[in-house]
């Protein structure tokens, strides 16, 4: 058996304010006076869950908790074997609350940056987007991007049955300036929402879009772009969207001949590591590791990473397979 630690992972879908530490929200909740609710996360629905993360995010409130985050995800990241990730902050969303607008994304940066140095990790930002926030708002989170290098996308979150054709000249706007773009679509809602991410959302990639499959001509429309996705089973069981891992269907999107990639993308929530959500390919599906190399690989390189570092991933995680 090889060991799924040691595959060297590529993450694309996984929210900064979604990965903090139970003893760090306990840390600031407490300095900063604000009640989170403790103890295992066990969601009623969905709101409860939004309700968590809304108060989550009222603990970080100075750059040192934005830093101190975002030093602590390339800790946890590289020591489950993650080399490369692409970590998804809603940098304009506390720009506005704290009335800073590049403090929380600098901050971030100054953390992931030191947390690169000490851990051995390669990590780029993309900043999200809640669809029901203004247009403005989208036009300052692409903003943040062009001036910000690390910055390699922009998304957009949130309910999916909101509309995305009022930001579509601002999408069009990132993608002339170089800025990847990269939407939730087909987890709450259908097939119609990734294809709406595709056309006027002009998405390089899909957060979850396993709902596709409810249409041939999307499924059609992502495999003729090579629109990869970005499957993330344990959120979806979590959130009540699938049942169970074993009744993911993943494979059938593997089997649709599109574009699988793996991630946690509310590890804190769920408790998952992209480690055990690998692990859960092999128990709950059955994957041999060739399976797993590829969905590894694909995640290399539906990657916004230089190209030296999608080489190095691809050779070290053929080097991963050959061992035994
Ligand atoms: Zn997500």
């Amino acid at each position: 058996m090889r060991d799924l630690a040691a595959l060297p992972k590529a993450h694309l879908h996984v929210h900064l304010e979604s990965t903090v530490r139970a003893d760090t929200v306990a840390e600031l909740a407490d300095h900063h006076g604000v009640d989170v609710p403790r103890g295992a996360a066990a969601y009623g629905d969905f709101a409860q869950f939004a309700a968590h993360n809304g108060a989550v995010r009222d603990c970080l409130r100075r750059a040192e908790d934005f830093s101190r985050i975002a030093y602590e995800f390339c800790a946890e990241e590289a020591a489950q074997g993650t080399r490369y990730a692409e970590v998804t902050f809603t940098a304009a969303a506390h720009g506005e609350r704290l009335r800073d607008p590049d403090m929380p994304l600098e901050a971030v940066l100054a953390g992931l940056a030191a947390g690169q140095a000490a851990h051995g990790i390669e990590c780029r930002v993309i900043v999200d987007h809640p669809r029901k926030r203004s247009v403005a708002r989208l036009r300052e989170s692409v903003r943040l991007a062009v001036t910000h290098p690390e910055v390699v996308a922009v998304g957009t979150a949130g309910m999916e049955d909101y509309p995305l054709a009022p930001f579509a000249a601002v999408f069009r706007e990132a993608k002339e300036a170089g800025v990847g773009l990269v939407h939730h679509a087909g987890e709450q809602c259908g097939a119609d929402s990734v294809a709406e991410a595709v056309t006027l959302g002009l998405a390089d990639r899909i957060g979850h879009g396993f709902r596709a499959l409810d249409d041939p001509d999307v499924v059609a429309l992502l495999r003729d772009r090579a629109v990869p996705l970005e499957v993330c089973p344990s959120s979806n069981v979590l959130l009540g969207l699938v049942e169970s891992v074993s009744s993911h269907p993943l494979p059938l999107l593997m089997r649709a001949g599109l574009t699988v990639t793996l991630s946690t993308d509310i590890p804190a929530s769920t408790g998952a590591t992209l480690t055990s959500e690998y692990q859960l390919l092999r128990d709950e599906l059955g994957f041999d590791d060739d399976l797993i190399a590829r969905i590894a690989t694909n995640a290399a390189d539906a990657s916004f990473a230089p190209e030296t570092t999608k080489a190095s991933l691809r050779q070290d995680i053929a080097t991963w397979r050959a061992g035994s």
